[in-house]
């Protein structure tokens, strides 16, 4: 069984990241396993995939530390591993976005945009909070 065609354009998608997380959104919805599940099931598998990505910075962190005496500590910076693992994380967040609006008939959402939106939003809250929140970068050209 092949997967399913959708009609929309990506040319209007700023960003090939866009793109990639909505392929590999549908690639995962569309797995046959994830396929069978119903809807809900299907939404509560996406974000605990979130929490288990977030279980696998803990433990490349314990890893990169030292913490566990039965397991040696990485070659080189296992730190690296730690952000790739948190990185992770981003990726399955947003790609559970996508899952999320998509199961809401939006097709083509954007969420490297509402990452944007989302970071701006926390970061006005926290200017809000704390009068030495670090001022504005300014890039110099
Ligand atoms: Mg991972």
């Amino acid at each position: 069984m092949g997967y399913p065609q959708y009609e929309e354009n990506f040319e209007d998608l700023d960003s090939n990241s866009v793109e990639g997380l909505i392929r590999l959104s549908r690639w995962i919805d569309n797995w046959p396993a994830n396929r069978a599940r119903d809807r809900e099931a299907a939404l509560w598998g996406r974000v605990a995939k979130v929490g288990e990505e977030g279980g696998e910075v803990i433990e490349a962190m314990i890893a990169a530390t030292g913490q566990n005496p039965r397991k040696s500590v990485p070659d080189g910076d296992g730190l690296e591993f730690v952000q790739k693992e948190l990185l992770d994380v981003a990726v399955t967040a947003l790609g559970a976005i996508v899952h999320l609006r998509e199961e809401q008939g939006v097709f083509g959402a954007d969420p490297i945009t509402m990452l944007h939106e989302h970071i701006a939003k926390v970061v006005t809250r926290a200017q809000e909070k704390d009068p030495n929140f670090p001022a504005p970068l300014v890039v110099q050209t």
